[in-house]
C-alpha cells in the first residue's frame, strides 16, 4: 500500500482544487449578484402612496394644473363680464346727464329771451326727465331753483344732497346713504353772467341693485361651474392615467420566473401608452431569455463542478489519512485544500438548492403529512450532525398539505443555522402551532443573535453578518435566501426576531393547504 502513496503532496492536485474553487467562486459572483437573482415568487413591491394629495403624482399635478387654468379662464371671463356690465350701466346714465348738463345753460338762455331769469331756470329744470333732480345754487349756497321731484323724496336725502359741497364736473356714480347716484355739477353762466352752480343727480339705485343681483348670480354660477369643471377634470385625468396604473400593476406581479411569458396587454389605451407597453414587452422577453440562459448555466456549472470537486475532495482526504510521511507544512496545506474544497462543494450544493428553490413552483409536489413527524426527523438528523439538543413542542398533531422536500429543506436550514450560531449546551426549541388557515413553525435558539440593522439583510443572497464567523461555521450566505425563496413559493411568510447575545427566533407561517 505504502508504495502507492506519494512522498510529496501532488502539486497538480492542489492547483486543480484551488483553480476549481476560484472558478466556482468567480462564476458565482459573476452570475449570482446578490440583488439580481431574487426569489421565484413575485417580490413585494411597496405600494407608492397614491392619494389625492400626493403632490409628486402626475394625477395630482395634472389635475391642479388644468383646474388652475380653467379657474383663471372662467374667473377672468366672469370678472370681465361683470366689469363690462357695470361700465355699460354707468355709461348709459352718465351720457344722459352729460347731455342734460350741456343743454341746460342753452335752455335757460332760450327761455330767458321771453321770461325772467327765475322762471327760465324753473322751465329748464322742469324740461328735464323726472328721474333727474336738478337744483341751482348761488355762491352763497342759496338754492334759487330746484326740481319739483324734490318734494317726493325723503327729507333726509334731500338735506344730504343739498349739503354736498364737492361734486364732480364730469358725471360719476357715488353711493350716498345706500343709494347709487350719478352726480355732476357745473358753473351756470347765462349771457356772460355767472348765476352759480347747476347740480344734477340721477338716482340709479334700482338699476345698480339689479346689476348687483345679476353679478351675484354670475359669481355663484361661475363658482359652481368651477367646482363641476374641477371634478370632471379630476375624473377625466384619473381615467386617462388608468393604462399607466395598469402597467405598474402588471409590472408588480411579474416575477423572475415568468419574465418571458409576461405580457402587458392594454385595451383602449392611448397610442403612446400602447407603444410603451409594446417596448416593455420586448424588453421583458429579452430579459426572460437571458434570465433563463443564466439559470440554465448556473444549474449546469454547479452540477459539472460538483462532481470533479467531490472526487478531488475524496482524493485529498485519502492523502491526508495515509500521508504519514508529509511534513508539517504539507499537512497544513493539505488541510487548507480539504477545507476549501469542502466549502466549495457546500457552495455548489447551496447554489443547486437555490436553483431548485427558484424552480420550486414548477416542481412542487403537495402531499398531506404530519408535521410533527417531519420536524422530528429533521431535528434528529441535525442533532446527529451538529451535536445539539433540539426540543420540539407542538399543540397536538399538526397535519398539513404541503411539499415535503421544500419543507424539509426549510427546517434543515433553520435548524442548521440555530445549531451553528448557538453554543452546544444551549437548547434549540421548535414550536409548532396551527390556526384555521395557517401553520406556524418557530425555531428559537439562545445563541449569539443578530444585530437589528443586520436583520433586514440576512435573507439576501451571499449576505453574511460576519464573514470570519460564517467562514468558521462553514456558511456561504445562501441558507436563509433558500429558506425565504421556498417559503414564498409556498405562499408563506418568514420573519425574524433577534437580540444580540440573547438568541434568535425565526417564524415561518405557511398555509395549511398548498394551492398550486
Ligand atoms: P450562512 O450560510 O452564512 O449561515 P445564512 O443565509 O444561513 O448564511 O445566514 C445569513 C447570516 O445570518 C449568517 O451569516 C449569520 O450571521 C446570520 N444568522 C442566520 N441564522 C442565525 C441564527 N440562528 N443566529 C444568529 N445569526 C444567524
Amino acid at each position: 500500500m505504502k508504495r502507492f502513496l506519494p512522498q510529496r503532496l501532488p502539486d497538480h492536485l492542489l492547483i486543480d482544487t484551488f483553480a476549481a474553487f476560484s472558478r466556482a467562486k468567480i462564476w458565482a459572483e459573476h452570475f449570482l449578484p446578490p440583488n439580481t437573482l431574487k426569489t421565484s415568487k413575485p417580490p413585494h413591491f411597496p405600494r407608492s402612496p397614491r392619494h389625492w394629495f400626493d403632490p409628486a403624482s402626475l394625477q395630482f399635478r395634472l389635475t391642479v394644473g388644468v383646474t388652475t387654468f380653467s379657474v383663471l379662464g372662467l374667473g377672468g371671463i366672469s370678472s370681465w363680464t361683470s366689469w363690462k356690465m357695470q361700465e355699460i350701466l354707468v355709461n348709459t346714465h352718465t351720457e344722459n346727464i352729460t347731455y342734460l348738463a350741456e343743454r341746460f345753460p342753452q335752455d335757460v338762455q332760450i327761455y330767458h329771451e321771453s321770461f325772467p331769469m327765475q322762471e327760465s331756470l324753473q322751465f329748464a329744470i322742469d324740461k328735464a326727465p323726472p328721474n333727474v333732480l336738478i337744483w341751482v345754487e348761488t355762491e352763497n349756497s342759496e338754492i334759487i331753483a330746484q326740481s319739483q321731484a324734490f318734494e317726493n323724496i325723503e327729507p333726509a336725502l334731500r338735506e344730504r344732497l343739498f349739503s354736498l359741497n364737492e361734486m364732480p364736473k364730469e358725471p360719476e356714480v357715488y353711493q350716498v346713504d345706500r343709494r347709487y347716484l350719478v352726480l355732476c355739477s357745473d358753473v351756470l353762466a347765462v349771457q356772460n353772467r355767472t348765476l352759480g352752480q347747476v347740480r344734477m343727480v340721477q338716482d340709479i339705485t334700482e338699476d345698480q341693485l339689479m346689476l348687483n343681483r345679476t353679478m351675484q348670480g354670475l359669481r355663484i354660477i361661475t363658482l359652481l361651474a368651477i367646482v363641476l369643471l374641477a371634478a370632471i377634470i379630476a375624473w377625466y385625468i384619473k381615467r386617462s392615467l388608468r393604462p399607466l396604473r395598469r402597467i405598474s400593476q402588471i409590472a408588480s406581479t411579474i416575477s423572475a420566473n415568468d419574465l418571458s411569458q409576461a405580457k402587458m396587454t392594454l385595451d383602449k389605451a392611448p397610442t403612446e401608452v400602447k407603444e410603451l407597453a409594446e417596448k416593455l414587452n420586448e424588453m421583458l422577453s429579452r430579459l426572460g431569455l437571458s434570465w433563463e440562459q443564466q439559470r440554465q448555466l448556473i444549474g449546469d456549472i454547479s452540477h459539472e463542478l460538483r462532481t470533479p470537486l467531490s472526487v478531488t475532495y475524496g482524493s485529498l482526504q485519502c492523502i491526508q489519512r495515509r500521508g504519514t510521511s508529509l511534513n508539517e507544512m504539507q499537512q497544513e496545506l493539505l488541510g487548507t485544500a480539504i477545507s476549501e474544497t469542502d466549502r466549495t462543494i457546500q457552495l455548489l450544493q447551496s447554489l443547486l438548492d437555490l436553483a431548485r428553490a427558484d424552480n420550486s413552483c414548477t416542481y412542487v409536489r403537495s402531499e398531506t403529512l404530519l408535521l410533527n413527524d417531519l420536524v422530528a426527523d429533521v431535528a434528529k438528523l441535525t442533532e446527529r450532525g451538529r451535536n445539539h439538543c433540539i426540543k420540539v413542542e407542538a399543540e397536538g398533531d399538526i397535519w398539513m398539505t404541503t411539499d415535503r422536500n421544500s419543507l424539509s429543506q426549510i427546517l434543515t436550514n433553520l435548524l442548521d443555522n440555530a445549531a451553528k450560531y448557538s453554543p452546544p449546551d444551549q437548547p434549540i426549541i421548535v414550536t409548532l402551532s396551527q390556526s384555521e388557515h395557517d401553520t406556524l413553525i418557530e425555531v428559537r435558539d439562545y445563541g449569539c443573535g443578530i444585530a437589528p440593522e443586520q436583520q433586514e439583510r440576512i435573507f439576501d443572497r451571499f449576505y453574511r453578518v460576519d464573514n470570519a464567523r460564517s467562514r468558521a461555521t462553514g456558511g456561504v450566505g445562501l441558507g436563509l435566501a433558500i429558506v425565504k425563496t421556498l417559503v414564498e413559493s409556498m405562499d408563506g411568510k418568514i420573519s425574524v426576531w433577534s437580540q444580540p447575545e440573547e438568541g434568535s427566533s425565526f417564524k415561518v407561517t405557511l398555509p395549511c393547504q398548498l394551492h398550486h
